[in-house]
């Protein structure tokens, strides 16, 4: 997928409006990961080495289009301003009156930083004349939040066809990755699907069944295949509307030549509880009063070597209940396989918001080849959706 992107001579001397996800955790007032705003530093730099002056803006939690000073981005400012050394400025609105003062007196060098977008309700209902507002001052845009480009919102989609705009860094890396697992991977092709729900990851499974060779199955959704298979699984997760669906998935599969792995053994606790007392147990004998939190450690090593000898891994869904430590192992032996065929020379790619949030617990996040900003974007790329913040700049 080529996309339209700026060169320097694009945005040389010109106002630009980017569109960041400055969505970050806030403790105590002030930015508890700067993650988020790290992934935007390539493109605003590269703004700024151009000679743009750059106006950033963004969401920040869900303000449900009131003004609610609880979602404020100022501490966000002062966080970019920390990391980078550059004078930002913080502008109490993101359209209006405020913006038409700050940019009459924009220095160079100075970044604007406009108040959370989401206090307008007309940003999540993509209109136009919000945008138009939005864009008011300025002379390209920029989108370069892959992580909300699955909505079609005034500062994702309508503003991209106001002004000459371009696709930041960010989302170039997001899409070169990501395509390079989800259209042309190389083979052998291991898909890796753990999280709670299978009905979450149907649409990914329906688009990528015929496309991997080995399908790993792993986390909560992997009891309703198990159950599908005719095994008892106590007190597990079990989407008991979906076993339909499951049955005829291993049927395809069977019928396509596409290996699917299901657990062989589960770490089983009685109660949902990070210190209930846990057993390693093979996953034909869950007794009735378990339920499988993690996978096994035999499941861990089969899934280990599977993974060592793909040259693509795509990865969304963890293997177990990763935020309690003694179900944490499945996920971490899955996340150290992955650095692992890195290092051999894979391309590995995690996508999903808590994917990506156990490969960083683990400390590996710069082990592999990509770990998406995006969870639920990333999600809808490889369910082959098109992102409605992206088609604007798909050229081919
Ligand atoms: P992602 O955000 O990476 O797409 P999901 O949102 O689908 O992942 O799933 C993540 C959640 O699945 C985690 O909160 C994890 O605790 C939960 N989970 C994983 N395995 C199990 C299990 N066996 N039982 C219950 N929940 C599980
Ligand atoms: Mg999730």
């Amino acid at each position: 997928m080529r996309l339209k992107t700026f060169s320097p001579s694009d945005v040389a001397g010109k106002k630009v409006l980017v569109r960041v996800d400055f969505n970050v955790p806030l403790a105590g007032g002030k930015v508890s990961d700067d993650t988020r705003i790290k992934a935007h530093l390539p493109t605003l730099t590269a703004l700024r080495e151009a000679g743009a002056k750059i106006a950033l803006v963004s969401h920040l939690g869900r303000p449900k289009g009131t003004v609610n000073l609880k979602y404020t981005l100022e501490p966000v400012g002062e966080e970019l301003a920390k990391l980078t050394g550059w004078t930002v400025r913080f502008v109490p609105d993101c359209i209006g009156e405020k913006v038409d003062e700050a940019v009459a007196e924009w220095k160079d060098g100075e970044v604007l930083l406009l108040e959370n977008v989401r206090f307008h309700p007309e940003e999540e209902k993509n209109d136009t004349d919000f945008a138009k507002k939005l864009v008011k001052d300025f002379d390209v845009f920029v989108m370069d939040a892959f992580s909300a480009a699955h909505r079609a919102h005034a500062s994702t989609r309508a503003a991209a066809e106001l002004i000459p705009s371009f696709c930041g860094k960010l989302i170039e890396r997001e899409i070169t990755m990501l395509s390079a697992a989800r259209d042309n991977p190389k083979k052998p092709f291991v898909l890796i699907l753990g999280g709670a729900k299978v009905s979450d990851k149907i649409a990914v499974v329906e688009n990528m069944l015929k496309k991997a060779d080995t399908i790993l199955i792993g986390g909560g959704m992997a009891f309703t295949f198990l159950k599908a298979q005719g095994l008892e699984i106590g007190k597990s997760l079990c989407e008991t509307e979906k076993l339909d669906f499951a049955g005829k998935m291993l049927e395809e599969a069977k019928t396509l030549g596409v290996k699917i792995v299901l657990p062989a053994d589960a770490v089983v606790a009685p109660e949902f509880k990070a210190d209930a007392p846990s057993n390693v147990v093979p996953a034909d004998a869950i007794p009735q009063d378990q339920m499988g939190l993690d996978i096994g450690p035999q499941t861990a090593e089969i899934f280990t070597k599977e993974i060592l000898s793909a040259k693509t891994v795509l990865w969304n869904g963890p293997m177990g209940v990763f935020e309690m430590p003694a179900f944490a192992k499945g996920t971490e032996a899955v996340a150290k396989a992955l650095a692992d065929a890195t290092a051999k020379g894979a391309l590995t790619v995690v996508g999903g918001g808590d994917s990506a949030a156990a490969i960083a617990l683990f400390k590996m996040e710069d082990k592999v080849s990509h770990v998406s900003t995006g969870g639920g974007a990333s999600l809808e790329f490889f369910e082959g959706k098109s992102l409605p913040g992206i088609e604007p700049y798909v050229i081919g």
